[in-house]
């Protein structure tokens, strides 16, 4: 992978920040061209910034949508990789360096209060604390998406980025996990990059799940065999390798639904039509990853005519199940949104809406299935759904007794 130094204006070669070149691919064509990023996340985690804020910044200096979908990061139109390094440069100047010493080892914190927030480059080189143009139109963005904290250890809550929380944390572990899904090779591991920080992203991203939220990964050695399973996943779950593709309407569809989540039921609808996907099962993937929040327990009752809408077939069931598997598996807060029983909550809703069969539900609930997620998140959320399974069987047993 060609490294260049973070800043591009010093020719220095043993300058000792680097970042990969960025790479870029355009895809598709007339209305629906598109420029895809594939090194997207290993700059970001070579500036310690979410991949989703330079993607988004080029959307905004670009006055293009983006779409972040998947771990695949767009942006819409043919854009040339020169142009698309020019901005990055932008970004790093204007995001990342310290303005007092020049150094990119810095985290973005905000302070203040909803409505009234500040953001500021917290420097590790000389201390200081810099501010950011809050003008430009990232920042309702960042604001909207902050960087994970990482201070309070297994718990990856959102809120502003704090100093402390860079060091030593849970980079040994994602790395491994990067390796088992086989992303990180030829990443520049003798490289210093700044803080050595993982990288937040959209909430899709099963690193930081398994980096962040899961309590169980207390070595590294408990990392590496998860690792392993996660390699095994990708060889078996080869079929689903389409619609896990940027290219796939699916994944457009996903982006779209995370950017816009309360889009009204029509605008979905007239959506999924415009990406040609009307009638299709795997439609509720989308949905049910992409559309609800880590409030989905009180969000679904307002999707239910959607839901009854869309979901028309034992298929289209499977699906949305699947879908909400993988939002509530991979949300940085899964642990405590399993242990609140969130699942059983939302089962409860679907079933008592007729969008789900009952023994379906209890397949379902009695087979793990490393389909959506791997198989020890899968066995979680099953396990967070144990009160509305328990119940079903109850309900049954009262039916039969009559
Ligand atoms: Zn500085």
């Amino acid at each position: 992978m060609a490294m260049v130094n973070i800043r591009r204006d010093v020719e220095d070669k043993f300058y000792r920040y680097k970042m990969p070149l960025l790479q870029i691919k355009v895809e598709g064509r007339g209305n629906g061209i598109k420029t895809v990023v594939p090194n997207m996340e290993d700059i970001a985690r070579a500036l310690n910034r979410p991949p989703t804020y330079s993607t988004k910044y080029f959307g905004c200096e670009l006055g293009a949508q983006t779409s972040m979908a998947s771990e695949r990061y767009i942006v819409n139109g043919a854009h040339t990789a020169d142009r698309l390094r020019e901005l990055l440069d932008n970004f790093i100047e204007q995001f990342v360096l310290c303005p007092s010493c020049k150094n990119p080892e810095t985290e973005l914190v905000i302070t203040g209060k909803s409505g009234h927030e500040d953001i500021h480059r917290d420097c590790k080189a000389c201390g200081r604390q810099n501010g950011v143009n809050m003008r430009h139109k990232l920042i309702a963005y960042i604001i909207k998406n902050p960087p994970l904290k990482k201070d309070k250890g297994k718990k990856g809550k959102k809120g502003g980025m704090t100093a402390e929380a860079n060091v030593g944390g849970p980079m040994v572990f994602e790395k491994n996990a990067e390796d088992g899904s086989g992303e990180d090779e030829g990443s520049p591991s003798g490289t210093p990059a700044p803080g050595d920080q993982s990288v937040p992203t959209t909430g899709t991203d099963i690193d930081a799940v398994l980096g962040r939220s899961d309590p169980t990964l207390g070595n590294p050695d408990e990392a590496e065999e998860i690792s392993k399973k996660l390699a095994k996943v990708d060889v078996n779950g080869g079929d689903d390798d389409d619609d896990e593709d940027a290219d796939s309407p699916y994944a457009l569809l996903g982006g779209w639904l995370e950017e816009n989540k309360e889009a009204s039921d029509a605008d979905v609808i007239e959506k999924i039509k415009e990406y040609g996907l009307a009638g299709k099962y795997k439609v509720l993937v989308e949905i049910g990853h992409h559309i609800f929040s880590d409030e989905v327990s009180k969000e679904i009752t307002k999707r239910i005519p959607l839901l009854q809408a869309l979901v028309t077939s034992e298929k289209h069931q499977k699906a949305l199940l699947g879908g909400l598997e993988r939002l509530l598996a991979l949300s940085p807060n899964t642990d405590s949104l399993l242990a609140a029983g969130t699942t059983s909550k939302v089962l409860m809703i679907l079933y008592q809406d007729d969008l789900l069969d009952e023994e379906l539900v209890k397949q379902w609930g009695t087979h793990v299935s490393k389909k959506y997620v791997d198989k020890e998140k899968s066995k979680k959320v099953r396990k967070s759904a144990d009160a509305f399974l328990k119940w079903l069987d109850e309900a049954d047993d009262e039916s039969e007794s009559e």
